[in-house]
């Protein structure tokens, strides 16, 4: 088996099973019970609470565990704008004066772009969907012309994950703090960063400078199944799953102990040789593929992005068929996202990129991650050449 699909999912760690280990049977209590079992499992939360919190460089009660990045996405923004709208007055939103404007990218995963469509459609903000530029990477200039007065919420992602494009996220943090200068609380622009697709990048909040990111564990060897809002202090928040006083008040809902644990070792285990590897590999493939294929094209930008992720559009074939091809030769590849499997017509990122639905049709993600190696490129390229050849042969008849 080869598997290339890493943006999708990536194999638990051995070390990350190990860490989540204890939390299944031996210390198994609710970690809001206050005897002794429940305050042993309390502490190993707490304590993988800070090391999210180092690697995001934020303080440990900005962290809240959900159950991925999907949710973290949907509580953040429909948490802040909800926050927004009704923390300070309760007043029902038909009295609101104004209704407050998110901008977003036509590229984010549909967890950021369905929230915020359905808060445009239950009346509770305007929307402006950004369109990227061909190379996958928006114009800051025609950003910063975007932001309106009732500008409130600003998301974006900050590495895409069928195209592998780095966003400016400290570019926008840069602009949406000098607009902030002129505003007071009442009006202040809120940044979300959905960084699932980013974990080798700097994560660090402040260099950022964002007040709201989200991730899945399951993208760096982590488990399924749990993931993390950063909320930054003093953001405006009503919670959306309410019970307990779990996660501060912010998110209720018996903590997953084990996957928090797995989750904080994966981070732990977050290394830049490996990731520099990565790339390495990824270029070494991007060549040889060169040096034996012709007639296809790399989507999206290659110097500003991430470094698992080639992006390709084969002349005369159908991507799907050649991910069913390399699937019967034991080689997972997929047609851009998996979270859009069942989603008729052609991928919403490389139409937005100005693609024809023909290039679009044709294109193959492959993702790469710490567990590939060199052998498993070359012999990559090798059936990739063979099929590439027999779906044109086919196509050409
Ligand atoms: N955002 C991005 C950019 C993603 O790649 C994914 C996973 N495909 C998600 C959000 C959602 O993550 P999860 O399915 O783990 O909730």
């Amino acid at each position: 088996m080869i598997y290339f699909d890493n943006a999708a999912s990536t194999p638990v760690d051995k070390r990350v099973l190990k860490a989540m280990e204890p939390y299944w049977q031996e210390s198994f209590a609710n970690s809001s019970s206050i005897h002794f079992l429940g305050k042993k499992v309390h502490k190993a939360v707490e304590d993988a609470r800070e090391i999210v919190a180092r690697f995001l460089g934020s303080k440990s009660d900005e962290i809240i565990f959900t159950s991925g990045a999907t949710e973290s996405n949907n509580i953040a923004i429909k948490g802040i704008i909800k926050g927004i709208l009704f923390e300070k007055e309760q007043a029902c939103i038909c009295c609101k004066p104004q209704k407050p404007h998110i901008i977003s990218l036509k590229i984010e995963h549909h967890s950021v772009s369905k929230p915020i469509e359905e808060m445009q459609k239950m009346g509770m903000a305007e929307i402006t969907l950004f369109s990227v530029e061909p190379d996958g990477i928006l114009d800051i200039g025609k950003f910063k012309e975007a932001i309106k007065n009732n500008t409130r919420l600003v998301s974006v992602m900050y590495a895409n994950n069928e195209i592998g494009t780095i966003q400016p996220v400290k570019e926008i943090a840069e602009i949406l703090k000098e607009e902030n200068k002129k505003r007071d609380e009442n009006s202040r622009i809120y940044f979300h960063t959905d960084a699932s697709q980013g974990y080798s990048l700097d994560c660090n909040t402040d260099n950022l400078g964002v007040d709201a990111l989200s991730f899945s564990a399951h993208k760096f060897y982590g488990p399924k199944g749990i993931g993390v809002l950063f909320l930054r202090e003093n953001t405006p928040f009503i919670p959306i799953i309410n019970g307990g006083k779990h996660e501060g008040g912010k998110r209720a809902g018996t903590q997953n102990v084990p996957a928090i644990a797995g989750l904080a070792k994966a981070i732990e285990l977050i290394n830049p040789v490996e990731t520099d590897k990565t790339r390495e590999l990824r270029d070494s493939l991007l060549y040889r593929i060169k040096e034996e294929i012709s007639g296809f094209q790399v989507n999206g930008s290659m110097e500003n992005r991430i470094g698992g992720n080639l992006n390709i559009s084969f002349d005369g074939l159908e991507g799907e068929s050649l991910m069913l091809k390399l699937s019967d030769a034991g080689i997972a590849v997929s047609t851009g996202s998996a979270c859009a499997i069942g989603e008729p017509g052609v991928s919403y990122v490389l139409d937005d990129l100005g693609l024809t639905p023909r290039q679009a049709h044709s294109s193959i993600r492959i993702s790469l991650g710490r567990q590939n190696t060199r052998k498993e490129i070359i012999k990559f390229v090798k059936v990739l050449k063979r099929e590439v050849g027999e779906l044109r042969r086919i196509a050409g008849k």
